[in-house]
């Protein structure tokens, strides 16, 4: 890591260099809204009137990527690596859009042009970042001012180009905490059903964006209201739509978007289908899955065996489940004494503990000339309930624990 750069120094160097070749570049779209809102920007984007090749000719092709050449975007990273590299589009308009989420064709245009197809106002403006002059034709500035997410030009039209604006107006809307421009809000409601067309992953992606922002209740409310929710999760039950809003009201903002994920399905009966039917990782579903078969896990905890309560305990998302109890919970008016049981035991038990290594495996039910199988399974699991029980304390208890097991079953056989 190189020393701390200022954010956008290296992006103002890339437009400082085109403007010097000859061309028009400015900072453009999601940068321009975030300073002027006075947030700091995740990346700076830039847009420039010079063609893909007259960029990469520029800066030159050791420096320079064609990622998106039917979209015009070339990827410029700096000399020595240390600033992570920055796109620079060429102004382009859009062709038709027959699939609903990619255009047919880009042409290259003006930068009036180019902020003609974008999707909201408050994403359509430009800023010369040598100055800090913004060029917004399409009435971005006021609209952060009135705090609303606006279609550029007509909603339906919009919407109907590109279904996936209906997830970016309501993720936007809530993480900046801006109303939706009612005629934009009316045609999502009217299209909402026709999310569908656009791919998993880009619909998870919303949501994973969604689900992790401190906002996400909100978003959740506008997903409902504009129909998105039932679209994407027609599993989630209506009638626990207020419920699942209070919820996720109860994480705490840092929650993970997979925990918000779980307070969202916990009423669902199979969430892992419709963690795959999203083409979530392996990883989210699994998680998923576990959160919510976990749920009512730590009821009456003081009173459960330690083989019920310890495995929860020792899972990599405890801290997930955690803040799912307590949510459920702060939701119902409940007392969270479970939780907060659970909290302070683990201040006295350490991992050691919660999960000590086996003291029989599976190695040694082999060399007693047992073969894996179903009995083979559930005697590892006994003698594992034993173990964390206390009723067996060493490798010798462990293998009479077996033996006698064993016998129990055997007979019939
Ligand atoms: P974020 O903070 O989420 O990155 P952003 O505004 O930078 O917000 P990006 O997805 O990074 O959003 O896109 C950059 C810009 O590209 C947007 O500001 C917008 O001008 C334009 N844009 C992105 N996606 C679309 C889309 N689906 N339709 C039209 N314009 C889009
Ligand atoms: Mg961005």
């Amino acid at each position: 890591m190189g020393p701390a750069h200022q954010p956008g120094a290296f992006a103002l160097e890339v437009v400082e260099t085109l403007i010097e070749a000859g061309h028009e570049a400015v900072w453009a779209g999601g940068c321009v809204r975030d300073l002027l809102m006075g947030r700091e920007p995740g990346d700076f984007d830039i847009a420039t009137d010079a063609r893909p090749d007259q960029v990469r000719e520029v800066f030159g092709r050791a420096r320079s990527f064609a990622v998106g050449a039917s979209f015009g975007v070339v990827l410029v990273r700096d000399r020595d690596g240390r600033e992570d590299p920055v796109e620079v589009a060429t102004f382009r308009t859009e062709g038709a859009y027959a699939d609903g989420r990619h255009p047919d064709a880009v042409q290259f245009a003006t930068r009036q042009d180019d902020a003609r197809r974008r999707d909201f106002t408050i994403n359509g403006m430009f800023m010369d970042p040598r100055t800090g002059e913004v060029f917004d034709d399409v009435g971005g500035r006021q609209d952060i001012e009135r705090g609303l997410v606006r279609a550029i030009g007509e909603p339906e039209a919009r919407i109907n180009e590109d279904k996936l604006r209906m997830l970016r107006a309501i993720r936007f809307s809530a993480s900046l905490g801006f109303a939706l421009d009612p005629a934009t809000a009316e045609a999502i409601a009217a299209h909402s059903q026709e999310i569908t067309v656009v791919s998993a992953e880009r619909i998870a992606d919303e949501w994973r964006r969604m689900l992790s922002d401190t906002n996400r209740a909100v978003a959740v409310r506008l997903a409902i209201e504009t129909g998105l929710l039932a679209s994407v999760f027609p599993e989630v039950p209506t009638d626990g739509y207020d419920a699942a809003v209070e919820r996720l009201g109860h994480l705490p903002q840092s929650a993970t978007a997979t925990v918000a994920l779980a307070v969202l399905l916990v009423d669902v009966t199979d969430p892992g289908a419709m963690c795959e039917r999203l083409k979530l990782s392996n990883r989210e579903t699994d998680e998923v899955t576990w959160l919510v078969a976990s749920r009512d896990g730590l009821d009456q905890a003081a009173d459960q065996k330690r083989s019920r309560l310890f495995p929860l305990l020792a899972h990599p998302s405890r801290d997930g489940l955690f803040e799912l109890i307590d949510a459920i919970e702060r939701g119902a008016a409940g007392s969270g004494d479970d939780v907060a049981w659970c909290r302070s035991l683990l201040e006295t038990v350490g991992s050691e503990e919660l999960d000590p290594p086996p003291l029989v495996t599976g190695e040694d039910l082999i060399a007693v000339g047992l073969r894996p199988g179903p009995l083979f399974k559930t005697l590892l699991g006994s003698v594992r309930d034993a173990q964390l029980d206390g009723d067996v304390r060493d490798r010798d208890e462990a293998l009479a624990w077996v033996h006698e097991i064993r016998r129990e079953n055997e007979p019939d056989e």
